[in-house]
């Protein structure tokens, strides 16, 4: 069983430690439009992720899932060289964002004109089976996205176009859920259209902290990410010992193969540095991809919280997802 790394294909097996969900670079689309002031220094910024990828390293993480959308500031060329420098396994993916923060223009066009899934699902498959805009390089994951509420018709073409490419190529569906949203709806939609239920990941369920509806997402088979650990407060997200709480009921329930541990940090912003009010850089301060070795498993081993359970949550039940191995098991 292998699966695509920016370098390559790789076996699922080696994956090792790893972090589901983490961006080196991230860009609001609109940035393309500040270059003047805000312009790319390729230089600088691969410095800065190789610092990044290295610190990842120091803590035993082999692999890292940066999946940031085609439109938020992709760059397979880029994670190549992070991964060639450091070593670091990177996976990236094919996909676009919600329609709330995504560049949401293009595709409504073409849906205007009735060809939208058709273009998205060439899309897919031309990036999964030959690669990236003519890099060779090749996602290893489908990022899907909803927003706050509902699934708009713009984020279902994208859910209808990845169901489509995934009955054909078995590659891995990972989500964004908007404001601890649509979780359950998701896995429905998918799972209705065919995809198999242990190959998606629903993310971003930590910005709920019912465990009830944790486990309305996870008795349908599918996996979860709770995946980020030091976004605090800020757009209506909960602190992160509302997250511990949440994860202890799930955890002490017997969830421990469904639930994946990151950060969702943004490690480089495209465009011009976002200055933070200072109340909120406060709040942010622990959103970091150290934080979780460095304050969240201290936290949960007090807890009880056993070795075993942390490697499944930070590795296992990755290698797990992309082997397509039963995610249920409680
Ligand atoms: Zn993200």
């Amino acid at each position: 069983m292998k699966v695509e790394t920016v370098t390559g294909p790789i076996s699922v097996e080696l994956l090792g430690k790893t972090l589901i969900h983490e961006h080196f670079i991230f860009g609001y689309p609109g940035y393309q439009g500040d270059v003047t002031l805000g312009p790319f220094k390729e230089d600088e910024a691969l410095e800065a992720a190789i610092d990044v990828a290295q610190k990842m390293m120091s803590y035993g993480v082999r692999t890292v899932v940066d999946p940031t959308p085609n439109e938020c500031g992709r760059d397979p060329i880029f994670l190549k060289k992070i991964s060639e420098a450091t070593g670091l396994q990177i996976i990236c993916a094919t996909g676009y964002y919600y329609e709330g923060e995504g560049a949401s223009p293009y595709f409504k066009l073409r849906q205007a004109h009735r060809t939208a899934d058709e273009d998205i699902y060439e899309m897919f498959k031309t990036e999964i089976t030959e690669g990236i805009a003519g890099t060779g390089i090749k996602p290893g994951v489908i990022k899907l996205a909803s927003g706050k509420g509902k699934i708009s018709e713009y984020e279902k073409a994208f859910f209808r176009a990845a169901a489509r490419i995934h009955k054909e190529t078995g590659i891995v569906i990972l989500t964004h859920t908007q404001k601890g949203t649509m979780g359950p709806e998701q896995a429905k939609m998918l799972i209705e259209q065919g995809v198999d239920p242990n190959k998606i990941i629903i993310g971003h369920m930590c910005g709920n902290t019912d465990p009830a509806y944790h486990k309305e997402v996870m008795d349908q088979g599918v996996r979860i990410g709770f995946d980020r650990f030091g976004v605090q407060v800020v757009a209506g997200t909960p602190s992160d010992q509302e997250r511990i709480t949440t994860l202890l009921a799930l955890l002490d329930e017997g969830y421990e193969d469904q639930i994946l541990l990151a950060h969702d940090t943004v490690n480089i912003w495209l465009g011009r540095p976002v200055i933070m009010k200072e109340e909120i850089a406060k709040k942010l301060e622990n959103w970091h991809p150290a934080h979780i070795f460095d304050n969240i498993l201290p936290a949960l081993k007090e807890y009880g919280i056993t070795e075993k359970q942390i490697d499944k949550m930070l590795g296992v039940n990755a290698e797990a997802l992309f082997a397509g191995a039963p995610a249920k098991v409680v």
